[in-house]
């Protein structure tokens, strides 16, 4: 079992006091905080590796090399890929989802579909919105229901010969559904011969996954939301896939003979790895990899599981609270929520001031939101480092607000 009091020690941050209060943070749903075992690693290499890697030949370039290529390996055994060739580094999970939608994109027909569902946060969107335009493709919608979960039978009859692409949230970052990725794999792979992409920036972090296991073909992860630092993000897809897929970015390190009118690429995964990567943050996710496999991604989730039943049953007994959240018996710890007659953002000011950090607006998932008639909401989110008492303070501190507000 997760003690919340022991893995705080690690995280800095919380010494910290805001507006005379400590601490609560709730926002790990935006970015997480991180430890010092990712801190502390990021600032070794600055001070005693650091040299660009893959290009010397010297005793530091090759130090960098092997620490970075030795993360594509951890990441590799964290969500079971075939080969660490799969991992793809890149900034995020957005630039996961834009590296996909322009190389697939431009090998479909004129008017082939791509399915996507109305929870989407705008990564798994705009992307796909640009390349449809460009390419003359079709954007379909699986439509989500009063519990906040997928409307599996409007999926089905969505999919025909012409869907190419499925790409859906795996835990979503506003009610904290969490679909049956195996399920819907099977359901699209019986009926279509589309390519299915899963966007894990939540789900990565808080549950453990086994892309092998749930069958898909490529899956979005971002590194600041699982501990990591900023700028780095990991897209998995099955090598062959690759293999066959264009590089979208070009540049140094990822070819294999340069002329000055033509040049190859290099293998797999080099070949998206245009320029020099972030490598420092890469080994900085390593270290966050190391962090959340010595918990354990079981216990991880049943702490996740845990407070997202504790928070739920608080934050339900608020009267006049209206929450968008899945009422599936397994949904994240994510709560996105809203007061009749308060906006928002004047709630999380409120809240602010207790010390409470939660984000308001529509969180990048904005068609979702105007779907409910909603212009924002304020979100509150738990991870390792948050217990029953964060909950209890932001609870009291909504009622407090509530009064306040009115
Ligand atoms: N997908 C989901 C479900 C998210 O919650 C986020 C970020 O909030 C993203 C994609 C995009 O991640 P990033 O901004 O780190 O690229």
């Amino acid at each position: 079992m997760i003690k919340v009091s022991d893995i705080k020690k690690d995280f800095p941050i919380f010494e910290r006091q805001i507006n005379g209060n400590k601490l609560t943070y709730l926002d790990s749903g935006a970015t997480s905080q991180k430890p010092n075992q990712v801190i502390d690693v990021m600032s070794d290499v600055y001070k005693n590796n650091n040299a660009n890697v893959h290009r010397g030949t010297y005793v530091l370039s090759s130090e960098t090399t092997g620490k970075y290529e030795d993360v594509r390996t951890k990441f590799q055994k964290f969500i079971n890929a075939y080969d660490s060739d799969e991992i793809i580094f890149t900034k995020g999970c957005t630039e996961g989802f834009n590296l996909l939608s322009n190389s697939i994109c431009k090998n479909l027909n004129q008017g082939d579909e791509i399915i996507l569902s109305e929870i989407e946060h705008h990564a798994n969107i705009i992307p796909w919105q640009m390349a449809a335009e460009k390419y003359n493709l079709n954007i379909k919608f699986i439509n989500v229901d009063e519990s906040f979960n997928l409307d599996i039978d409007h999926l089905k009859s969505l999919l025909s010969s012409k869907t190419k692409i499925v790409s859906i949230v795996g835990e979503s970052n506003i009610s904290g559904m969490l679909p049956d990725i195996k399920e819907i794999v099977t359901i699209v792979k019986s009926k279509s011969d589309a390519l299915f992409i899963l966007d894990g920036a939540q789900l990565v972090p808080h549950r453990s996954v086994d892309v092998q296991d749930l069958g898909i073909d490529f899956l979005c992860v971002s590194g600041h939301k699982m501990l990591g630092p900023t700028g780095i993000g990991v897209v998995w897809g099955r090598k062959e896939l690759w293999d066959s897929m264009d590089p979208v970015y070009g540049g140094g390190d990822m070819i294999e003979e340069v002329y000055y009118d033509k040049a190859t690429w290099a293998p797999v995964p080099h070949k998206f790895e245009a320029g020099t990567p972030p490598f420092v943050e890469a080994i900085g996710l390593g270290a966050a990899v190391d962090y959340l496999t010595n918990i354990s991604m079981n216990e991880v989730q049943q702490h996740s599981d845990s407070l997202r039943e504790y928070a739920k049953n608080k934050l339900e007994n608020i009267d006049g609270l209206n929450i968008i959240h899945s009422l599936s018996k397994n949904a994240g710890c994510t709560f996105a929520m809203s007061i009749e007659g308060a906006h928002a953002t004047d709630v999380s000011l409120m809240l602010d001031t207790y010390g409470v950090a939660v984000r308001a607006g529509h969180h990048c998932v904005q068609p979702f939101h105007r779907k409910l008639n909603l212009d924002a909401t304020f979100r509150a989110t738990g991870y390792i480092y948050n217990d029953e008492e964060d909950f209890d303070i932001l609870a009291n501190a909504i009622e407090d607000s509530m009064k306040m507000l009115k």
